[in-house]
């Protein structure tokens, strides 16, 4: 057991001064003040990157607005295969772009690569499919003719302009490039706005769009804190913001971009999501399920279940032997490949957690496993398990974001729903039997934006993906994004 070496390229790009990446280039920001990354595996600082500044916002405005222009008037066909050109060059890089994501977020060497590039890859050939396919409709008016004119219309689908992607720090690879790919397959420019905590994977990615083929001006990243993400937001040279974040972060986003001029917004926010488990299911492939639902990176992925459900017939048996699965998870660096769990991404939200152990100690939840950070460097947090006593206990009303699974005995089907519905959010739920048709009654009921049967957390393009209720706003993925990054024009004539 032990580390994977670095690679020279991501030993060398760590040392790197890192800049902005603006009109295709790396360039110096015009501030002074500079953010650390810290390896949450370590604690160790591996990089300083800009907090960039007022003026480094009208220079990629500017930038993307040129880049707007040139990148509309492109065929489709050139825009689809610089997305598949870029999809072979995260693949080509792999290795270097999943080291430099571990280093940066904790996430397990194995997650980084399968998810950060592969899926990300998968995700970009899906979209490059989508740039030869938007159109608009022909349409046959419905009034009558008054003096023998006719007339006839028809629909455009025009590229809503300059987009801005913030994009938070779970998944700071995967998330960026559905926003990248959304955008430049429509025929929009973009700016992204990393997470402050996981800046680095994307610039190096921006140089590999460059290496596509991407004309400059269409990609800039800035770097930087919250402020950076609200004055690209209320630029008046910006058009739409899709957002991926917390939910007070979002809606401040949506009332910043109101705000700014009814700037288009999209807002993929988090939530409190249910996994119920019907009276049915098996207690082992239940324990597979919840792993499955609620620790992969370490709980924090904004789909994960924190809220279980189990019969009461079969609580006592779950509880025990999650604890034994979890108490045999090999926990270490996330660079040693045989690692299964690894440290949260940063030490705030490590604080944030252990807050939420000593919440459920002062509400006298039942702690069956965890519930302490691990004494080790790093921002290590025990994989965690607690019975809840009520569904008003905060650990099932508040987000998170960790390894921690809330369980809550239920006696009944309709109060099984009740239960998985309780609360504002509507991002994902799972229904986990072997009774297909009871589960398809059931899905119907459950307020989610995705409701999963027998499996939780897996995204895939073809299927729409976002929040319902105070979840969100928008869906990405399938051909729902299309909504959301274009207008629709009408031309009407009469002849
Ligand atoms: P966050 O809301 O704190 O930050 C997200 C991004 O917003 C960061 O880049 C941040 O710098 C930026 N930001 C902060 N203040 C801003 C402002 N006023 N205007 C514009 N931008 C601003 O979220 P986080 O802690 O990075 O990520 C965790 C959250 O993200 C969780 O709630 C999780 O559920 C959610 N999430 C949702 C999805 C989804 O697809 N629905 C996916 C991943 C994560």
């Amino acid at each position: 057991m032990s580390d994977i070496p670095l690679l020279p390229q991501v030993e060398a790009f760590l040392r790197r001064p890192h800049g902005l990446f603006i009109d295709g280039v790396n360039v110096r920001s015009h501030s002074s003040q500079t953010l650390a990354v810290t390896n949450p595996a370590t604690g160790q600082v591996i990089a300083q990157v800009a907090d960039a500044d007022l003026a480094d916002i009208d220079a990629a405005v500017d930038s993307a607005n040129r880049g707007f222009q040139l990148w509309s008037q492109a065929a489709p066909a050139t825009r689809g295969n610089v997305l598949l050109k870029l999809a072979d060059l995260l693949e080509r890089n792999r290795e270097e772009l999943a080291q430099i994501e571990t280093c940066q977020s904790g996430k397990i060497i194995q997650i980084s690569r399968a998810f950060e590039v592969d899926q990300a890859a998968h995700f970009l050939r899906y979209y490059a499919g989508w740039a030869t396919k938007l159109s608009g409709q022909t349409l046959t008016p419905s009034l009558p003719s008054f003096n023998g004119e006719r007339y006839t219309a028809f629909t455009l689908r025009e590229p809503v302009g300059v987009v801005v992607g913030i994009v938070p720090w779970n998944f700071s690879t995967m998330i960026a490039i559905w926003k990248l790919a959304s955008a430049l397959v429509t025929g929009c420019s973009i700016i992204i706005k990393p997470s402050e905590f996981t800046p680095l994977t994307l610039l190096r990615i921006a140089e590999l769009a460059i290496e596509a083929g991407l004309p400059a001006g269409v990609l800039n990243v800035l770097t930087g804190g919250g402020h950076v993400g609200k004055g690209l937001v209320e630029h008046p040279g910006t058009h739409k913001v899709s957002f991926t974040g917390s939910v007070p972060t979002g809606i401040a986003v949506g009332r910043s971009a109101m705000g700014a001029g009814l700037t288009r917004a999209t807002l993929e926010l988090g939530g409190k999501n249910a996994a119920g488990f019907l009276r049915d299911v098996d207690v082992d492939k239940a324990v597979d399920g919840i792993i499955e639902a609620g620790f992969l990176h370490s709980g924090q992925i904004c789909a994960a279940a924190e809220r279980f459900f189990v019969h009461r017939s079969q609580i006592d048996a779950v509880l025990e032997k999650l604890k034994l699965r979890l108490s045999r998870l090999n926990i270490g660096s996330p660079l040693d490949e045989h690692t299964e769990f690894g440290p949260v991404t940063h030490h705030q939200h490590q604080l944030k957690l252990l807050g939420y152990f000593t919440q459920a100690r002062a509400e006298n939840n039942t702690i069956i496993h965890g519930g302490t950070l691990i004494d080790r460097p790093g921002c290590y947090v025990e994989p965690t398990v607690i019975l809840a006593n009520s569904i008003n206990d905060t650990l099932l009303n508040e987000e998170t974001f960790g390894p921690i699974a809330t369980f809550l005995p239920y006696d009944s089907d309709e109060e099984l729903l009740a239960l998985m519905n309780n609360g504002p959010y509507g991002l994902s739920a799972s229904l986990w039997t072997n009774d297909l048709g009871k589960a398809l009654r059931m899905v119907p009921a459950i307020h989610a934006g995705t409701v999963w049967v027998n499996m939780h957390t897996l995204l895939d393009p073809a299927v729409p993906f976002g929040g319902s209720r105070s979840s969100g706003i928008g869906r990405e993925f399938g051909s729902a994004f299309i909504e959301d990054y274009t207008e629709l024009k009408s031309v009407m004539i009469r002849y």
